[in-house]
């Protein structure tokens, strides 16, 4: 994954109201690069030197996932992945095999929308490459080709410490569900140190601990299109947002936007929404239901989300209008409109 030009605004735009509202010296900010974002850890309060040796111990963590859970790396999931192509098995541990059931199981209640397993899609379409951005999409037979012994974690067999893919072209792609899996292991991190009062804030991407003083933190979503943000919510203890957008990584070719968030059933980027955030007590859960979410668009994402235990979800559509689940109207605070300003709530029109 590469440091995504995208990805730096997402941040700030989401840290800024946090920012503006906190006396400076009441918030200690560390900052690192990791999966291909910035990492902020906002602690609020504690001693600055726990705080400190939190941030350390997490950045570590977090640039040994990244290494480990690269899909084209020399970490588990690139050996794998090789592997794979070569129709061979890999060791696997234990931690990364509890992972992969996750994701499988996340998989299954999406309906496949969300797929860890289509890899080589990714990398067809350019957006593995951590230096460059593509410039085309890729030639349909091609997409087609990879598409057709059919993709799914119901092709992966694990036993006896290997894991074996009945499918060589499946390869495994974490993108949509590590960095959540990374967020709630920090705010672990942080809790089992001592720490009330926190943000991890992955991108734009985040899970809080406690409050910020006498207040809940609050925090803005990034408007897809325009400057700023969007909304805005309070955001309590244990509590993760999470957002998915076609402005994160993308190009444009023949006036038409593609991005990486992939449909698995057509293998081209989504077309049904530009932007997908949900409220969830899990931040591995919520990365990988926006993601889903994503794919399943305007039309369809009401099931998705049932499916998914999901209740607090704002989708922005293809065409700029929002709709909301009513439980998610209820927390948030639309700040500025998208293209319609009319908020749909999910239950007035489904
Ligand atoms: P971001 O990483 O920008 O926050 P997402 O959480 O939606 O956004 O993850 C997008 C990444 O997930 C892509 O870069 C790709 O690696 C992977 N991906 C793309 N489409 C899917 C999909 N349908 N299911 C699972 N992972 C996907
Ligand atoms: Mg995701």
């Amino acid at each position: 994954m590469r440091i995504s030009v995208y990805g730096i605004p997402t941040l700030f735009a989401c840290l800024a109201l946090a920012a503006a509202c906190a006396p400076r010296e009441e918030v200690t900010r560390f900052q690192f690069l990791a999966f291909g974002t910035l990492v902020d850890i906002d602690v609020y309060g504690a001693d600055r030197e726990l705080a400190a040796r939190a941030a350390a111990d997490i950045e570590t963590c977090f640039q040994a996932l990244h290494r480990d859970w690269h899909p084209w790396g020399d970490g588990a999931l690139g050996t794998i992945n090789r592997a794979f192509a070569r129709g061979e098995t890999a060791p696997i541990d234990a931690d990364l095999a509890g992972l992969l059931g996750e994701a499988a199981s996340l998989s299954r209640a999406s309906g496949g929308l969300f797929d860890p397993t289509l890899g080589r899609l990714v990398d067809l379409w350019g957006f593995s490459d951590d230096e460059q951005s593509p410039v085309a999409p890729p030639d349909a037979a091609r997409i087609r080709a990879l598409l057709d012994e059919g993709l799914g974690m119901q092709h992966l067999r694990i036993a006896d410490g290997r894991i074996a893919s009945s499918n060589p072209d499946i390869a495994l792609d974490l993108g949509g569900f590590a960095k959540g899996v990374a967020v709630d292991r920090a705010v672990e991190r942080l809790r089992a140190l001592g720490v009330r009062n926190a943000i991890v804030n992955a991108g734009g991407d985040l899970r809080v601990i406690g409050r910020h003083g006498d207040r809940p933190w609050r925090i803005g979503i990034r408007h897809p299109r325009g400057k700023g943000v969007i909304a805005e919510l309070e955001v309590h203890d244990g509590e993760s947002v999470f957002t998915s957008g076609d402005y994160e990584r993308y190009f444009d070719y023949q006036g038409r936007r593609y991005h990486h968030i992939l449909d698995p059933r057509t293998g081209e980027p989504a077309t049904g929404a530009i932007s997908v955030t949900v409220l969830h007590r899990n931040a591995a859960r919520a990365d990988a239901a926006v993601t889903a979410l994503f794919v399943a668009g305007s039309k369809a994402w009401r099931n998705v989300a049932a499916a998914l235990g999901m209740t607090h979800v704002m989708l922005i559509g293809a065409d700029g209008h929002i709709e909301m689940s009513p439980e998610m109207h209820e927390r948030l605070r639309l700040v500025q409109p998208a293209l319609d300003d009319r908020p749909r709530i999910a239950g007035d029109f489904a």
